[in-house]
């Protein structure tokens, strides 16, 4: 559903991604793991459509997104993808449920509607009685629930997640990574996950290295 071919991207002098290739297809979750540095952040953002890369392609769904306008780049991010980061990035003025529905208002959903749809989200991430607490009064595994139902309340086809455990002590990461999956599975989202840890790793059906800019298999599997 999404694939990098031979993506160069630099930061000014900064070579970040030095010929990124990969395909992702649609429903599979996919890990992307490597060394700090390595360009899996500059990946994960040229994959969705924020950073443009200096060469080599980006396709979705058989669209040149590389080559889109801005603006047309910017509704496919609204409408069709999903975010989830690494310090959750809720709004601050707004309540949980406001954080939630946020991505639905954007899309062109009705108030009503779209809080309906936010609210449904609570009980099933277990955060029943927390809707109208602002992202300051959340814990920070609470505040990461919150952020992951916002990227998945608009049932994007493509949810780009970056570190989104990487705030959690590991229990509270694999409760996150077991509701992801869960979601993710059941609207037969495609995820694409930076993380270094291991164990959130394993929850993907397939794992890559990027090293030095570009996309590797994990030591000892043959590409
Ligand atoms: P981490 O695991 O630490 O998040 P990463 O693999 O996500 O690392 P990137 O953020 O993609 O790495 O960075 C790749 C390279 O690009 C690094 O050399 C980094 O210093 C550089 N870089 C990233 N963002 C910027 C920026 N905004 N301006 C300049 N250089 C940047
Ligand atoms: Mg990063």
């Amino acid at each position: 559903v999404i694939e990098a071919r031979s993506v160069e991207f630099s930061f000014g002098q900064t070579p970040a991604l030095r010929g990124a290739s990969i395909a992702v297809e649609s429903g599979e979750i996919l890990a992307i793991m490597g060394p700090s540095g390595s360009g899996k952040s500059t990946l994960l953002h040229c994959l969705a459509g924020i950073l443009v890369p200096d060469s080599g392609e980006v396709l979705f769904d058989g669209a040149r997104v590389d080559s889109m306008a801005e603006t047309e780049r910017s509704s496919l991010r609204r409408d069709r993808f999903g975010f989830v980061f690494q310090f959750g990035q809720l709004v601050p003025e707004l309540t949980a449920v406001e954080n939630v529905a946020l991505p639905l208002l954007l899309s062109g959903v009705r108030r009503a509607a779209a809080l309906r749809k936010a609210y449904g989200w609570f009980e099933r991430l277990g955060l029943e009685g927390m809707e109208q607490r602002r992202s300051g009064e959340l814990s920070g595994g609470q505040a990461q629930r919150v952020a992951l139902a916002r990227g998945l309340v608009a049932e994007p086809e493509v949810l780009f997640a970056d570190e989104p455990t990487g705030a959690l002590d590991s229990l509270t990461g694999e409760q996150v990574m077991d509701l992801l999956v869960a979601a993710a599975r059941e609207q037969g989202t495609t995820v694409i996950l930076v993380t270094h840890e291991p164990r959130v790793a394993a929850y993907a059906d397939r794992e890559v290295i990027v090293r030095d800019g570009r996309v590797n298999a994990p030591a000892g599997i043959a590409s």
